[in-house]
């Protein structure tokens, strides 16, 4: 059996062209901010960022009547438009094969901990929904002849949930989207950062006001940094995750998140010591994930040294050749890494075995045109000598062929294009990869609706830490659609949707003012501390001491850096790059402000007995567990279990002046035996009383 597909149709699943953005809306006026001559736009409602979040929020404010306007740094960058790996995953309720049910579900999505029950839920519920619509758009997912969407299992997912367009799901997500924001007519500024939240008011009336953002293609000489305000009643963040806080990562350039954005305004964040690692292609070349088809058909995995010689290092870890190849080939659907899953050669050996060479300066590579080599003393590697679930995964697909790019080309032959489309051809040579920072489970503490802690902001997609330690692949792409619907169904319930309702005739442009000063006073030409330094700092710092391996001193020592970094910032300011790109320096300085949350709340975590979970192992020569190599245990990486009631609540992180100040919480509760009934719950969403009746707040159980 072999699979033909033709090649236009690769091309198109491979090859995915944006549409072409309209012309942007003037300003309705100027105003001297700063010394400078500022456009001031209005909206209703702002959206930071062109993601399929952000889009599906657009999308879904713009139907509902609220004047909303997307602001992005880069209309097709981020994640969703450069990111995937071999089939990129959307989790949904499975459709075809055994039907659904949305609490088993939700608690599925949960499993890990440290994940609000009700977020699940929303999630689970919404899911349906959020793929029928893409559908709807276009989006083209996979059907069986009647109906059923194809499915298959992938990593936090024991029932198969998963789906996918191939390796630009989410790439073909952002189009459909973007299309259906282009026929609605939203104003869609592009090249434009936002660099800090506006806000007005005092405690519990301090709210929303706005965004200064940047607009470097547009600065002039009345306005040399490019500086526009926008004014609005209500802002969704949904600016992706922070890829540049790690030098080791699979995210594309220039994936700064919107953490610092938060801690500036004050807003809580949560969960910050949870991320995903994994192996993948990095982003100085085309970083691009190695899950799912990639290492399902068992590649020989080894590394080169400075010498050109290659060293077949797997099989110092595993006991046998068999053992080798079938965890080579769980990595597709154990794709991130996992602490637990390095006890007894499980599959977070080999990204253990990955990472240290890469440590000690070798190049790891994946050969496709090579099974792997057996290991010394035992039988050579043959498909028929493999684990019964991989050996019957491999059957079921039919992937009998004798070398594994022939077992690619029959799987999957979208995923060799994919690489050929960036001038790599792994049909024809190996490919060198690392283990890499892939995604932020944490972000900005959000609600049911999507609600931040601060009044009229909303989070969606990875600016949202509304995943708990573990995910399943294809949730983050999920909960972007679904709470991207559920931010523009509180915003349209509200009475300021348009920008005459929005805002008062005279606005107080103080705030902006403000702003723009503290942001003039970070660029200082004389500082020691250029762009690249604090990047290069940042980066490593986080890679080499808050990646897959942690140790309590190392944390803690990480954490005293980073706080005197910002200390240093405070006090010296920042000297522009090459580039004079104010913009970057804003973003660079708030990597390092994120870098301090992000160990802070790790600090916290390992200080209050942390054990490893999710993406992190907690090295501790006290720890209970130990992997082993073929040659006996690893006691450098001897780690602390995870303490199970860790997982009943979430850790939040907020700054206060220049300290960032930790506080916990327990996860909110659903109760699944509270069913709704009909009668009783109409007049709730007749009324509109939902959206205040499921009012919890961000930061803690009850508002
Ligand atoms: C290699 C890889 C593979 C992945 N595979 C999967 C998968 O199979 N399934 C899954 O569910 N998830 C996957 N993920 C994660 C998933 O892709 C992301 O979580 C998701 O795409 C994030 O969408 P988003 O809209 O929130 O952010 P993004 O798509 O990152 O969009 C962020 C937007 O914000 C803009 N922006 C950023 N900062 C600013 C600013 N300051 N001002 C203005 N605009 C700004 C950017 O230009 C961009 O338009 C993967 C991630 C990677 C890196």
């Amino acid at each position: 059996m072999s699979i033909d597909v033709p090649q236009s149709i690769l091309d198109a699943l491979t090859d995915v062209e944006m549409p072409k953005l309209g012309p942007e809306p003037s300003a309705g006026r100027m105003a001297r901010i700063g010394g400078f001559e500022v456009p001031v736009h209005r909206a209703g409602c702002v959206v930071v960022g062109s993601g399929a979040a952000g889009l599906r929020a657009a999308v879904e404010l713009a139907r509902r009547g609220v004047e909303v306007a997307i602001v992005s740094q880069s209309a097709w960058g981020g994640t969703s438009a450069c990111s995937g790996s071999d089939k990129q995953t959307l989790h949904t309720a499975n459709t075809a094969d055994q039907g659904d049910n949305y609490a088993a579900m939700a608690r599925a999505i949960r499993a890990g901990g440290a994940m609000d029950e009700d977020t699940a839920y929303v999630e689970a519920v919404g899911s349906a929904r959020a793929m029928a619509s893409l559908q709807y758009l276009g989006l083209p997912l996979p059907q069986d002849p009647l109906g059923g969407t194809l499915r298959y299992k992938t990593d936090h997912d024991e029932v198969g949930r998963a789906t996918s367009c191939g390796p630009r799901t989410s790439r073909l997500m952002v189009k459909v989207l973007a299309q259906e924001a282009m026929r609605l007519q939203v104003p869609f500024f592009n090249q434009t950062t936002a660099v800090r939240i506006l806000t007005t008011g005092a405690g519990a009336g301090r709210q929303v006001q706005g965004i200064v953002t940047i607009r470097t293609a547009q600065r002039s000489a009345e306005n040399p940094h490019g500086f526009a305000v926008f004014l609005c009643k209500t802002l969704v963040l949904a600016a992706g995750g922070p890829g540049e806080l790690f030098r080791d990562s699979v995210f594309p350039n220039g994936c700064f998140g919107s953490i610092g954005l938060a801690l500036e305004a004050g807003i809580s964040l949560v969960n910050l010591t949870e991320n995903q690692f994994g192996i993948g292609t990095r982003r100085e070349g085309f970083p691009w994930n190695l899950s799912g088809t990639y290492v399902q058909t068992i590649p020989h995995i080894y590394s080169v040294d400075a010498a050109g010689t290659e060293h077949h290092f797997l099989a110092q870890y595993f006991r046998t050749t068999q053992e080798l190849a079938s965890n080579v080939f769980r990595k597709g659907y154990q794709w991130p890494f996992h602490a637990s899953r390095m006890l007894d050669f499980g599959s977070s050996l080999v990204d253990l075995a990955i990472h240290r060479e890469t440590e000690a300066g070798r190049r790891v590579q994946m050969d496709f045109n090579r099974n792997p080599l057996g290991v010394p003393g035992d039988l050579p590697f043959d498909l028929a000598r493999l684990d019964s679930d991989v050996r019957s995964y491999l059957s079921n697909a039919g992937a009998d062929q004798a070398l594994p790019i022939d077992r690619l080309r029959h799987m999957n032959p979208l995923s060799i294009e994919l690489y050929r489309r960036y001038k790599v051809d792994i049909a024809a040579e190996p490919l060198e990869f690392a283990v890499n920072h892939q995604h932020m489970n944490g972000g900005i503490a959000v609600d049911v609706w999507g609600r931040s802690t601060l009044a009229g902001c909303y989070a969606i997609g990875e600016a949202a830490g509304t995943h708990g330690v573990t995910r399943p692949g294809g949730a983050a792409l999920n909960a972007g659609q679904v709470f991207g619907t559920r931010v523009a169904e509180h915003i349209g319930s509200l009475d300021a949707k348009t920008e005459a309702a929005g805002g008062a005739t005279h606005v107080d442009l103080a705030p902006a003012q403000q702003a723009v000063s503290q942001i003039l006073n970070l660029m200082q030409a004389d500082s020691p501390l250029s762009v690249q330094d604090l990047r290069d700092e940042v980066q490593a710092r986080m890679s080499d001491k808050a990646g897959i391996f942690c140790s309590p001193d190392t944390v803690a020592g990480a954490l005293n850096e980073a706080r005197a970094l910002n200390g240093k910032i405070r006090a010296l300011g920042i000297a522009a790059g090459r580039t004079g790109d104010l913009a970057r320096l804003v973003q660079r300085q708030h990597m390092a402000l994120a870098s301090e949350a992000v160990l802070t709340a790790l600090d916290h975590y390992i200080g209050a007995g942390g054990g490893s979970r999710g993406a992190r192992a907690i090295c501790d020569p006290a720890g209970e567990c130990i992997p082993h190599s073929a040659a006996g245990p690893l006691e450098q990486y001897r780690f602390r279990k995870e303490d199970p009631q860790h997982r009943a609540e979430q850790i939040l992180v907020r700054m206060e002046g220049a300290a960032m100040t930790i506080s916990t919480r327990p996860n909110r509760a659903l109760d699944e035996g509270a069913k709704p009934f009909f009668e009783r719950d109409w007049p709730q969403w007749l009324t509109g009383a939902i959206y205040d009746a499921a009012g919890l707040a961000a930061d803690g159980p009850a508002r």
